[in-house]
């Protein structure tokens, strides 16, 4: 199955007035553009940055369309809200979860049309909900009668979709400790809805971000089926079911998208097929701009440690006699809260924008972050040959919950993002809609 794009205004949305993106043009590669930013750079110019390769996003999309084609993806602005991933987004025609007031404004600000929004968060603001109210967003989770309460009094026309807790347990992140309803309270809830007048058309749920059991998927769908049921007794017209987001975006992921979405098909065509009318969408986020952001950091600092001799060591003479203790312009407190917030083994791989020789000298080097805090740590232990205040080094798969989540602290500037694209995607985006290409 080919792209279909029915969005007419790709040239405007992702048009060069609206969001500067490069092309790389004459078969410059993203190396190449990181490569040029470099050497470009002087001592006043030696922040981080992020290559965001909108290539890379693009080619997700068409993986999605062929692996999971009933599943319509709302992409989760919360991932990575960058203006030129949320303006790709939409000239690829996809919906938005959106989980705020701030998040349900970017995107009617590019745009985007109301219903193409999902209000994806189960415990909203008063002024948030009024706010989607007066703009037209009516689709919107809920799991509590609090938050049914609030609702019948600013958006009595809301299309409910109630979220459900489901099994978290193969996941890098959890979530349903926090959100969904537990499938004892789903009548009582449904109940309740009714009574207050409210419109329910569906079910959400997340497995947890970084899913690494497709199984998971299948019992989640299966949980669902059964709330619908309880629905349709009491009398709910339920259209829709939202399987969430959860899937990792990196290529070298333990589990392949092609398993998971194996699973998904199967689960859906058994227990609501096509014939069934039920609309299934999900909010991936991470499966999208993962891979799509590189980092490039600058060594700040440096300090050399020398190691202990140990006379008696067999080993001496082929042991450095020093290890490394470098300071990078991002950290942590930047774009690298992964480190923090995903699950205790997560750990990034920076590695040097040239190639090493395997005859050259490594050193155990420890990376810092560059804040006055020691948590602002960025690798324990790596081999690297010996580097210099003024070299860069490279990230990979820095596209989810890095820019969204960085702070300034201390004063150090969040990572510049340089957009690009290939010379032949943004043709084709661009032309597509002209041609019509199915
Ligand atoms: N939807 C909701 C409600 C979420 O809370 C999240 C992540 O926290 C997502 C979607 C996106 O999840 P992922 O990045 O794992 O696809």
């Amino acid at each position: 199955r080919a792209l279909v794009t029915t969005n007419g205004s790709v040239m405007h949305v992702l048009s060069p007035e609206n969001c500067p993106i490069d092309i790389l043009d004459n078969e410059r590669t993203i190396n190449d553009f990181i490569n040029d930013k470099i050497e470009l750079g002087s001592v006043e110019n030696e922040e981080p940055f992020y290559v965001a390769d909108l290539d890379s996003i693009f080619k997700r999309h068409l993986k999605w369309l062929s692996n999971l084609p009933r599943v319509k993806p709302f992409y989760a602005v919360k991932c990575n809200n960058t203006e030129a991933v949320l303006r790709m987004m939409s000239a690829l025609d996809t919906g938005f979860d959106c989980a705020s007031k701030g998040e349900i404004q970017m995107a009617l600000s590019l745009g985007v049309t109301p219903d193409k929004i999902i209000y994806a968060h189960t415990t909203k603001p008063l002024s948030h909900i009024k706010y989607a109210c007066t703009h037209g967003v009516d689709m919107m989770t809920f799991d509590s009668e609090d938050e049914l309460i609030k609702i019948s009094l600013c958006h009595a026309k809301a299309k409910l979709v109630l979220r459900i807790a489901v099994d978290d347990s193969e996941s890098m992140v959890r979530l349903s400790s926090k959100f969904g309803a537990r499938l004892v309270s789903v009548g009582k809830l449904l109940e309740r809805a009714g009574e207050l007048g409210l419109e329910v058309i569906g079910v959400s749920f997340h497995v947890g971000s970084g899913c690494t059991g497709s199984l998971m998927f299948k019992k989640a769908i299966a949980d669902a089926r059964h709330v619908f049921d309880a629905a349709n007794v009491l009398g709910f017209q339920m259209s829709l079911l939202d399987i969430g987001g959860g899937f990792s975006g990196r290529e070298d992921f333990q589990v392949k998208f092609e398993e998971f979405s194996e699973v998904i098909n199967g689960a859906l065509d058994e227990l609501f097929p096509p014939d069934s009318g039920v609309q299934i969408i999900a909010e991936p986020g991470r499966y999208y701009v993962e891979s799509a952001f590189t980092l490039a950091a600058n060594i700040i600092a440096k300090r050399v440690i020398l190691n202990e001799v140990d006379e008696h060591s067999e080993d001496e003479e082929n042991r450095p006699d020093r290890m490394m203790m470098y300071y990078l312009n991002d950290g942590v407190y930047g774009s690298l809260s992964c480190l923090i917030n995903d699950a205790a083994h997560t750990t990034v791989e920076p590695y040097l924008n040239r190639a090493v020789e395997s005859s050259e000298q490594r050193y155990q080097s420890v990376i810092w972050g560059p804040t006055c805090d020691s948590i602002d740590k960025v690798t324990d232990s790596c081999w690297v040959p010996e580097l210099h205040v003024g070299d860069w080094l490279l990230i990979d798969n820095m596209g989810a919950y890095s820019v969204s989540i960085s702070t300034d602290f201390n004063g150090f500037e969040r990572a510049h993002i340089y957009p690009v694209v290939t010379a032949e995607t943004w043709h084709f985006l661009n032309l597509s809609h002209t041609y019509n290409i199915y």
